[in-house]
């Protein structure tokens, strides 16, 4: 199947084939797979999409509360709907996101992006995790002397480099070649199962490169500005940072 998330993330709506229909269990609601999608699955940190499928030749519309991994495939997880008509494999359908939801998941993305590519240039840290939601996010470094004083620093050079209007690039780059580039290490590069021969990289030009798999805004003046909503020590080491988007 098409995944266009991955290639272009500014793409909201394609038009679909039903490929496959999985009636609901106790645990998911209905799947269905289509030969092209727009949905993200979700992961990184980043929330899967939601949105609805619509049937071209009756206007019938599921709402998709998930999009999720299915093996290879990316699978839309309707509503559960108890004894509703489900679409059936060979369905010409409209697939579209939502489209508001999904441009903050990626100016928040970005803009986690940029805090890390700052905290590191400027204090060395690694990051450890981090998750969103639309229009807030945290990420966990291995910072030791963070300090209140130092998170109000840090949201300003943040907002400095965002305004610069960075391009953020994605690249496929060959396995071998991207654990050649020093930079990619801190996103833990390295752990990546030996069965994944292609990394895809977000560079936000000139301030930040990671492994990940997750939709960006073209340019760091989309994201606007940031504030610093909260710092946390999660051990002597450990710290986490919450932002979230001004507007
Ligand atoms: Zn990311």
């Amino acid at each position: 199947m098409t995944q266009i998330c991955y290639s272009d993330s500014y793409r909201h709506s394609v038009e679909a084939r039903i490929l496959e229909v999985v009636t609901a269990d106790g645990t998911t609601g209905p799947l269905v797979v289509l030969d092209s999608t727009v949905f993200y699955p979700g992961g990184g940190g980043q929330p899967a999409d939601r949105g609805t499928i619509l049937r071209a030749a009756d206007g019938r519309t599921w709402m998709v509360r998930a999009a999720r991994k299915l093996g290879r495939e990316i699978a839309h997880e309707l509503e559960p709907d108890e004894g509703g008509e489900l679409p059936r494999p060979g369905d010409l359908v409209v697939a579209d996101l939502d489209w508001t939801r999904r441009y903050q998941l990626m100016r928040t993305h970005t803009a986690l992006h940029a805090l890390c590519g700052v905290v590191w240039r400027d204090y060395g840290a690694l990051v450890t995790g981090g998750n969103m939601e639309p229009g807030a996010g945290r990420m966990d470094f291995e910072f030791e002397r963070m300090s209140g004083d130092l998170v109000g620093a840090i949201e300003a050079t943040v907002n400095d480099e965002l305004r610069r209007g960075r391009d953020v690039r994605v690249n496929v780059l060959p396995r071998d070649e991207a654990f050649a580039i020093p930079d990619l290490i801190r996103t833990k590069v390295n752990l990546l199962p030996p069965g994944i021969d292609e990394i895809r990289t977000i560079e936000i030009v000139g301030l930040d490169l990671q492994a990940d798999g997750g939709t960006h805004v073209a340019n760091t003046r989309e994201v606007g500005t940031i504030r610093v909503t909260g710092y946390e020590s999660k051990g002597r080491i450990n710290k986490r940072i919450r932002i979230e988007l001004s507007d």
